[in-house]
């Protein structure tokens, strides 16, 4: 099936097509720069930005593909979680659409998709970090961005989907870039951290590494923790400046690696705990901080080290996209599932278990 996907949940707006696993397009408008002098995301600025760039994200889509509008099957669209004002204005265009082709409405889960991302096959797809196959299934999914943190365990694309654990507070994106905000980096602070770190020394701070101590591990052996760390490279910085003042500069390099480092090491000491506890030896990365050099590198030394297969999509399939949306639309329709119909809203908290929405 011919299928276009629209994403909005947070500051991209998504839409791509798909013809069953086969990417046809994947457009994206942000509205990154908007937000730049808030250091983070402002949900009504992004709702008034998804409004605008709505239909022209969506003509390029078609022109990318070299489909018409008529030509489409169905329509999916990301129904949560993420930002409702953000979601209602995907969700409001993905109805129309729908309503006027006379196709399906598939409403999907946001987090699912990130998922759904490794089905898609086209030229240069497949990158060399990873396994090159079909994914097999179950496997641990580790799904970190700017705002959310997860650890799924995929049983079925379509109808089996665990949350293992999440963060109890900050998502991973969201330390990067407050971190990066302390040390006067500008926003977004994932890249700028990335790239300051390369001269720093990660062994310089020892940084804690969230909910990893065994009492902890009782309650939240796969939950995340970032908040911590934040406060302690904060009052790692106030400390540094107390002592030296102006005499000696912040050690920015050396503060970034040994932070990106904590970061790093306790995502994918969680992923690979629960990869051996579940006797799963697969491992898919999702989500804008899988840009993070440390954390692919890391991932790759671990999973060899564990025997655990690495998976990671093409970067633009990993950020928020409207491919990724289509493609699960597309095996819904494929395995026969009935549309979602008109009536659903936008849930901000839509958890992983409701795939699809009806
Ligand atoms: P959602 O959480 O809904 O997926 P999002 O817009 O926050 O939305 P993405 O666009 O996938 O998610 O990712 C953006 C986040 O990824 C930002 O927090 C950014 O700092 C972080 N990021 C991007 N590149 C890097 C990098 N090289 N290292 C670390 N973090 C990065
Ligand atoms: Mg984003
Ligand atoms: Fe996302």
């Amino acid at each position: 099936p011919l299928v276009l996907g629209i994403e909005t949940s947070c500051d991209e707006t998504g839409v791509g097509i798909v013809r069953g696993r086969t990417l046809l397009a994947n457009a994206i408008a942000s509205s990154m720069d908007e937000h730049a002098r808030y250091g983070g995301v402002v949900p009504e600025v992004a709702a008034r930005a998804h409004l605008e760039a709505m239909t022209p994200t969506i003509e390029r889509a078609l022109d990318d593909a070299g489909v018409a509008l008529e030509d489409l099957d169905a329509i999916a669209v990301t129904c949560g979680p993420g930002l409702a004002g953000a979601l209602m204005v995907g969700i409001s265009a993905a109805k129309a659409l729908a309503v006027s082709l006379g196709v399906p409405l598939y409403a999907v889960n946001h987090l699912v998709g990130h998922v759904g991302a490794d089905l898609l096959q086209g030229p240069g797809l497949r990158e060399t970090l990873g396994a090159v196959g079909e994914l097999e299934l179950p496997t641990v999914a580790l799904l970190v961005s700017g705002g959310h943190t997860s650890l799924l365990l995929v049983r079925d694309l379509v109808s089996d989907v665990e949350m293992l654990g999440e963060t109890i507070d900050d998502a991973a994106g969201e330390a990067f870039d407050k971190v990066a905000r302390l040390l006067g980096l500008p926003y977004p602070g994932g890249p700028q951290i990335d790239r300051v770190a390369v001269a720093g020394d990660p062994g310089a701070i020892r940084f804690p590494r969230g909910l990893t101590r065994p009492k902890d591990l009782e309650r939240h052996r796969y939950d995340f923790s970032f908040s911590g760390l934040k406060t302690s490279v904060a009052r790692w910085v106030e400390k540094h400046e107390a002592e030296y003042g102006g005499a000696s500069p912040l050690p920015v390099a050396d503060v970034a690696a040994s932070f990106r480092e904590a970061v790093a090491d306790v995502l994918l000491t969680k992923a690979l705990a629960a990869c051996s506890d579940l006797g799963v030896p697969r491992l898919l990365l999702g989500g804008g901080v899988v840009a993070n050099a440390r954390v692919r590198d890391l991932a790759h030394e671990r999973c060899v080290a564990a025997g655990v297969e690495l998976r990671v999509p093409p970067l633009s399939l990993c950020t928020d996209n409207g491919a990724m949306i289509a493609a699960i639309g597309a095996r819904l329709v494929a395995e026969g599932h009935a549309p979602s119909g008109l009536a659903f809203g936008a849930d901000s908290t839509l958890p992983v278990t409701d795939i699809q929405v009806r």
